[in-house]
């Protein structure tokens, strides 16, 4: 993206403008007044009253009900509403209004009352309160005016209240709110809520070195990419120095979050001008999710902040999400101690699932999947325990496991078809950190004896992201052993074709929300072209029907993968067939 461009335009991000207070009416137009009241001989003689009050326009509505839909549909100054109406009476009336006219001031009126009514009244949300004798003129039109400006004040209060200064995000006390009104809302509807808290790496060091003008423009800069690269209604907060964070009202799951914490990794990825010096940024992101993590606004912040240290503490520039507490109490015990011998014990499983030329049909290779046959769970998918894996760093000792046993079934394969083809093994970010990847690979290629072009390590553009110089380095010197690369569930990560010129890579696998979801059809076009134009092999991930493989093949991808051309199957399938 060309963010020098937008950030030239910064203000406050857009989707935060929705809760500012409205402008003053214009003086020179009429004030627009919804009048509810179902007597009509009350309303008759309210609206004779208003319009001598001075410029008004009146619309009358005679229930709560039809109040709300007008203040849906918007285009008043101000309410003037009678407490007792045939679908309400009390002070149910003056705070089902406050909530649904939100910046628009109220004017509550009875035919009787005391002064405790009137002082209740306010308390709930009305900006005045008027006996319906009292509706003179001169009396009305001050009230009116008054109302509109009280609200409106109170309105900006409430606004600045909420915001940081600096960048126009909500405060910590902004995101407090936001937090806890996501989870009062989850707690009715099923799902999870996500905080994502991000800290800048070594922001003290500019802000030191560049003075503090600078200082605050970087941090207007990082509030307006951290805004863009959100949902709409995720909420972006500034809530310390350096530090900001994210509520996720609508969360899937914790790889979601992951993601999410990924993709506000990648928005540094770009440097940032600074009054014509360039200057590089990195975050470290901690995540942590309603209910697992937590059910309150503290438990939630505190574990985001451990996982946030932590984060910064295995090395900055990434993202760690907090297990849950459910996880985390089964996980030293039984599920981790579970994982540690189901190694030993054989219980680990590798399924191929062919790779076909998309116009011949011919299978061209395989991707090696893993399986975990638990004894009591059965067959678990690895969504389920590779993040643990990663997690317990057990994944370094599974990941060799399945290099070896993957690339000894493409020996196997080739005894049996008389010909060579290609393995494609998935690689864990952790496994990319540690040194020992590229010389495990060496002893394979070595030992097997295999072309070294026939085996594909396949890494998700998240993992590539990690750690940008770093993946560069190990992805060149796997290239040198002539071993190919492959970017997996491509377009799902902060995607970015700049990274595939960082990056060498062959291969290019489009994940299949894109293939499978028919309105991203010129998003997957572009990418083919995009990835033919580069040289890359570009391969259809999660082909169902033959419509997805027809418009494929079409645009030029030449391999396809899904379960139209082939589940994923045990070995013994393809070494019987
Ligand atoms: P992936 O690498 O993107 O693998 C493709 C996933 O899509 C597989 O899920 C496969 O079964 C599924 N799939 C293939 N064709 C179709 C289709 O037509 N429709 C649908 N709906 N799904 C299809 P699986 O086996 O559950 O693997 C999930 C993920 O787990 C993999 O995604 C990969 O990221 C990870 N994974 C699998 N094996 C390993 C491993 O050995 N090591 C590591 N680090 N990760 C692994
Ligand atoms: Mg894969
Ligand atoms: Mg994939």
């Amino acid at each position: 993206m060309a963010w020098d461009r937008v950030e030239r335009r910064i203000r406050v991000p857009a989707h935060l403008d929705a809760l500012e207070p409205e402008p003053s009416p214009d003086p020179a137009r009429p004030i627009r007044v919804l009048l509810v009241e179902d007597d009509s001989i009350d309303a008759h003689l309210a609206v004779r009253a208003l319009r001598r009050a001075g410029d008004t326009e009146v619309a009358v509505v005679g229930t709560l009900r039809e109040a709300l839909q007008a203040l849906e549909d918007g285009g008043y100054d101000v309410v003037v509403a009678d407490m007792h109406l045939p679908d309400s009476t009390g002070f149910n009336t003056v705070e089902t209004l406050d909530r649904a006219a939100r910046t628009i001031p109220i004017l509550m009126v009875s035919g009787g009352g005391d002064e405790n009514a009137a002082l209740e009244n306010v308390r709930r949300g009305a900006q005045d309160f008027l006996l319906k004798g009292e509706m003179d003129s001169g009396l009305l039109t001050r009230a009116l005016r008054y109302a509109i400006e009280r609200k409106r004040s109170q309105t900006k209060l409430q606004y600045m209240a909420l915001r940081d200064g600096v960048t126009g995000l909500f405060n910590r006390f902004g995101f407090r709110t936001a937090l806890a009104g996501a989870i009062e809302a989850r707690e009715h509807a099923q799902g999870c809520v996500g905080v994502l808290y991000l800290d800048l790496d070594r922001f003290k060091a500019i802000n030191d070195s560049l003075g503090h003008d600078a200082g605050d423009e970087l941090l207007r800069i990082v509030a307006h990419r951290l805004s863009v690269t959100v949902r709409d209604n995720d909420v972006v907060a500034r809530i310390g120095g350096d530090e900001f964070a994210i509520v996720v009202p609508e969360l899937s799951s914790t790889a979601e979050l992951r993601l999410i914490g990924q993709r506000l990794l990648n928005a540094f990825v770009e440097p940032i001008q600074l009054s014509g010096v360039e200057v590089r940024v990195t975050g470290s992101v901690g995540g942590s999710h309603f209910p697992a993590c937590g059910t309150t606004v503290d438990e939630l912040v505190t574990a985001a902040d451990r996982a946030m240290y932590r984060a910064k503490s295995t090395g900055r520039n990434r993202c760690y999400c907090a297990l849950g507490r459910a996880a985390m109490a089964s996980l030293p015990q039984s599920r981790a101690r579970e994982l540690h011998f189901a190694l030993q014990e054989d219980q680990f499983a590798l399924v191929y699932q062919p790779q076909v030329d998309g116009k011949t049909g011919r299978i061209v290779g395989y991707e090696a999947l893993i399986r975990w046959d638990h004894p009591t769970l059965g067959r678990v998918a690895p969504n389920d325990f590779v993040p643990m894996l990663e997690e317990t760093g057990l994944i370094r000792s599974v990941g060799a496991w399945v290099l070896r046993t993957a690339v000894e079934f493409l020996v196997q394969m080739r005894e049996r078809t008389g010909e060579w083809r290609r393995m494609a093994v998935n690689v864990s970010a952790s496994q990319l950190d540690d040194g020992t990847l590229i010389e495990e690979v060496t002893a394979v290629l070595d030992e097997l004896q295999v072309p070294p072009s026939c085996v594909e390590l396949e890494f998700t553009e998240a993992a590539v992201m990690r750690d940008v110089p770093r993946t560069a380095q190990v992805l060149d010197r796997l290239r040198n052993l002539g071993v190919r690369i492959a970017l997996d569930d491509f377009g799902t990560g902060y995607s970015s074709l700049s990274h595939l010129r960082r990056f060498q890579v062959d291969t290019l696998k489009i994940d299949k929300s894109f293939v499978q979801d028919t309105k991203d059809h010129a998003l997957v076009g572009g990418i083919i072209s995009l990835g033919l134009a580069l040289g890359l092999t570009v391969v259809g991930e999660g082909v169902e029907t033959p419509a997805q493989r027809d418009f494929l093949v079409d645009r030029g991808c030449e391999v396809l993968q899904g379960f139209l051309l082939g589940r994923p199957a045990d070995p013994e399938t393809y070494l019987l067939d």
